[in-house]
């Protein structure tokens, strides 16, 4: 069941193979409201990952999973008391993507997806840094974002971090790190300027100001089914994502 994932693969394997697209995955290392591990947003973006990855594999899509990477952006984490919040800038990931986007592209691979699991990680500027020094045709996913109607549909409370939806998540995939008796209600602090809390107007959130233990959204409705239909959904919607980027031919106009 680990064909499409390239860390658990052999070089034997993978040599034998043409490879149509390639999918990153981009995770944090953070506090999560108390109750969740602060590699919430690396293991669910590497679940959803590796089930869209073989769903297209089974499909006959050759799409290969890369490793994520575990360190997003976090700069606003940094006052939060005992956080250690493990932080790059935008910048840096410019830099590691840029990379990877280069070696990549001499092997061969002409399609990229960025497959993001971490709110802080705004990918599209970088995908604009890259877009005419590459021949690679990169595109993103914020997997939050591909399901907004569903999220809406089977969660209660609204919400962005260690919410309903984060917990209900860890509690399918990953329960025996999740301690729901401990969080809090996950309450959003108002700030003094109203167009901000209106949404009018966005600034970079200070976390330690706007949450009361980091959480965003409250978590106390979760339940692992709630999760597990969520994943569903998503991993369906991107397999299906990745079969037709796979299948359609790559020339000078793609993908027009
Ligand atoms: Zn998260």
């Amino acid at each position: 069941m680990n064909e499409p994932v390239l860390g658990e693969q052999t070089h034997a394997f993978i040599r034998g193979q043409s490879w149509q697209a390639v999918v990153l995955p981009f995770g944090a290392t953070e506090p999560h409201n108390l109750h969740m591990p602060y590699g919430t947003d690396t293991f669910q973006v590497e679940e959803l990952g590796r089930r869209a990855c073989q769903r297209a594999w089974e499909s006959g899509a050759r799409v290969v999973l890369l490793p994520a990477i575990p360190f997003g952006v976090n700069t606003n984490h940094l006052k939060i008391p005992g956080a250690l919040a493990c932080s790059v800038t935008p910048t840096t990931l410019l830099h590691f993507l840029s990379d990877i986007v280069d070696s990549l592209e001499r092997q061969g691979i002409r399609k990229l997806v960025l497959l993001n699991g971490h709110g802080g990680n705004e990918l599209k500027p970088l995908m604009r840094e890259l877009h005419h020094r590459t021949k690679v045709f990169i595109c993103l996913c914020d997997w939050y974002r591909m399901v907004a109607d569903a999220i809406s549909r089977i969660f209660e409370k609204k919400g962005e971090h260690a919410d309903e939806v984060e917990t209900s998540l860890g509690l399918a995939f990953f329960p025996e790190l999740v301690k729901l008796e401990l969080a809090d209600d996950g309450a959003e602090r108002q700030c003094r300027l109203d167009a901000i809390n209106r949404g009018w107007v966005n600034n970079t959130r200070p976390w330690h100001l706007a949450t009361s233990n980091t959480g965003l959204g409250d978590p106390r409705a979760a339940t692992a089914e709630k999760g597990r239909e969520l994943m569903e959904i998503v991993a369906e919607r991107l397999s299906q994502f990745l079969v037709e980027l796979a299948a359609a031919p790559f020339d000078d106009k793609f993908p027009y």
